[in-house]
């Protein structure tokens, strides 16, 4: 071969060997999973919140989706994020007490101690298997989860305004493809604020649902003006409903057994308690079965469907209120006087959670019958292409929302 086309030989070599080095065109691909806390599974679609119409006309709405229970905020949101039950979490109250690990409090440092939140969220899901992620706010993001934590978080902090929340999370996306993540997380809480004050149907409520539609049409034009509208998989959901309540319903437990003969956990639309030890026999005479608005279970014996009470963190004795009431000791100060409440039956239809979708993977204008919510993780993992952790969910109630194609 004359030297010149070995020299030419060794260029093709070469070129072809830069090629294959070179990074591959960085996918955009995201996946935006919102959080409105306390959204009714009736909002989309009723003219109320034009942008969340707008996502769902451009993609899919689920008629609601079951929350788990009990349906308080921690426990579902974890939920959501794991796929499992909270019986299999173990976030299983916003307030409990473990024999190890003491008392957690949701709002409180416990939250951030990982020893609290089993199983494996999908940001560590995620980043186990390379990805990035990132989390505006949501439950568990703020704590060590076994060695994982989201690659960029925020400490929670609900001063912050939903336009600035907005804001951090396209400036996330707007980062060069070593740092962007993947999946981002948004976590809202001023309807569910507002509603418990208010009431669901109340001015400040409705003033709440205007400012986070807002905050989704920014997103939405965000989204867009960086060219990302065709890129990004949006979710907007809900981790449990709302009723309306009055402050006068309410029972009081130790008006069926001597308030001396109970350890409380915690009270509310769910009561949970020990008996005294000794005098479990007495307690339990009093208290299972059904009563005046609420009823009460020995915790292994709790409604199949509501896949709760193996748990070491619940309590011996469980009480579900029903709709509208709250089960309370009489020496407890009364409580602020509410006017929004959740935490009653998951199959309760006011506690139904909200779920819209659009983006490349979701087919346009699909309605989808109610799923658990335990089936929104094996979703995630879907749309990020991972595999998923063991989880009590199952993708098969999303498929008909979702398009053949894989990207
Ligand atoms: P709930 O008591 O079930 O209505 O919980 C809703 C409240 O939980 C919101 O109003 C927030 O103040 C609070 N919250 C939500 N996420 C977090 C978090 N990551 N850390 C602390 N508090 C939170
Ligand atoms: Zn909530
Ligand atoms: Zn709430």
């Amino acid at each position: 071969m004359p030297p010149r086309h070995l020299v030419a030989l060794l260029f093709l070599l070469l070129a072809m060997v830069g090629c294959a080095s070179l990074p591959e065109p960085a996918s955009r691909h995201a996946v935006l999973l919102v959080s409105i806390d306390g959204l009714p599974a009736d909002v989309p679609g009723s003219g109320r919140m034009p942008a969340l119409d707008a996502i769902a006309r451009e993609g899919t709405r689920a008629e609601w989706v079951n929350p788990s229970y009990p349906t308080l905020t921690f426990p579902n949101h974890y939920t959501l994020v794991t796929g499992l039950r909270p019986d299999h979490h173990g976030i299983v109250h916003n307030n409990m007490r473990d024999p190890a690990l003491g008392r957690f409090v949701s709002k409180d440092a416990s939250a951030h101690d990982g020893r609290w939140w089993g199983g494996e969220p999908i940001w560590a899901t995620l980043q186990r298997q390379g990805g990035i992620a990132a989390t505006m706010f949501w439950p568990g993001s703020e704590a060590d989860i076994a060695g994982e934590r989201p690659r960029h978080w925020q400490r929670f902090n609900g001063a912050v305004p939903v336009q600035a929340r907005v804001q951090q999370v396209l400036a996330w996306l707007d980062l060069p493809p070593a740092r962007r993540p993947r999946l981002v997380t948004l976590y809202l809480e001023q309807y569910d604020v507002a509603a418990h004050a208010a009431g669901m149907d109340s001015d400040r409520a409705m003033r709440a649902l205007a400012t986070l539609d807002a905050g989704l049409a920014q997103l939405r034009d965000g989204l867009r003006a960086r060219g990302l509208g065709d890129n990004v998989d949006l979710i907007v959901l809900s981790d449990h409903g709302m009723a309306d309540v009055r402050g006068e319903d309410v029972r009081y437990i130790d008006d069926l057994v001597p308030a001396d003969a109970i350890l409380p956990e915690y009270g509310g639309q769910l009561m949970g308690f020990a008996p005294r030890p000794g005098r479990e026999r007495e307690v339990e005479a009093a208290v299972l079965g059904r009563h005046d608005h609420f009823q009460c279970w020995r915790k292994g014996e709790l409604p199949a469907g509501w896949h709760y009470g193996r748990n070491p963190r619940i309590p011996a004795i469980v009480c579900q209120a029903d709709h509208g009431w709250r089960v309370w000791m009489r020496h407890w100060p009364a409580q602020a006087a509410l006017k929004g409440e959740h935490g009653f039956a998951p199959e309760d239809p006011g506690m139904r959670a909200a779920f819209v979708a659009a983006g490349p993977s979701f087919r346009a204008g699909t309605q989808l019958p109610a799923f658990d919510n335990v089936d929104v993780y094996p979703l995630l993992a879907h749309l990020l292409g991972i595999a998923p952790a063991p989880n009590d969910g199952d993708l098969a109630p999303l498929r008909p929302a979702l398009r053949d194609a894989r990207r």
